[in-house]
């Protein structure tokens, strides 16, 4: 499987709010295959999450894989975010070399379509809330040192 490049600040394409999957494409191969090399190229960079924009698509998918094995979530959304929130040092494949204490809500409620097509629901707590909050930051134009600016700012 082909491992995609990564974009870096100062692309355009990670400012931009990415544009929902039809849920007819999930289950093509062409998608298949497009969710397979970004999970190899999480892998392949050692990342704990990889967004669609940062290998140069334009569309609300993630992969993440925080110890419990790959997972890829489409069109993600949260319903809930718990008000206690905690800081945590993080990086990103975008932004080499850059790493800082970002404040992140200490759970989150997702929803979202799997690889399958299938709409599934879950409670994300701890780091794995973590890297659910900062892929969908990604599908939303924001990196993560945009929020380390507002904390300071407050
Ligand atoms: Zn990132």
């Amino acid at each position: 499987m082909p491992v995609k490049k990564i974009v870096t600040i100062g692309e355009p394409i990670l400012r931009q709010r990415a544009n929902e999957v039809d849920p007819n494409e999930i289950r093509t191969d062409t998608f298949r295959r497009m969710v397979e090399d970004m999970i190899e190229t999480m892998r392949s960079a050692q990342g704990v999450g990889l967004a669609a924009p940062q290998v140069g698509m334009n569309r609300r998918l993630f992969v993440a894989d925080t110890s419990a094995g790959p997972i890829a979530l489409i069109n993600p959304k949260f319903t809930k975010m718990s008000k206690k929130t905690a800081l945590y040092e993080e990086g990103c494949l975008s932004v080499p070399g850059k790493y800082d204490s970002v404040r992140r809500a200490l759970e989150v409620d997702v929803e979202a379509l799997t690889i399958g097509g299938e709409k599934i629901a879950f409670t994300a707590k701890g780091f794995f809330a973590r890297v659910m909050q900062h892929e969908m930051d990604h599908l939303d134009g924001i990196l993560f040192v945009d929020r380390i600016k507002e904390q300071n700012e407050t």
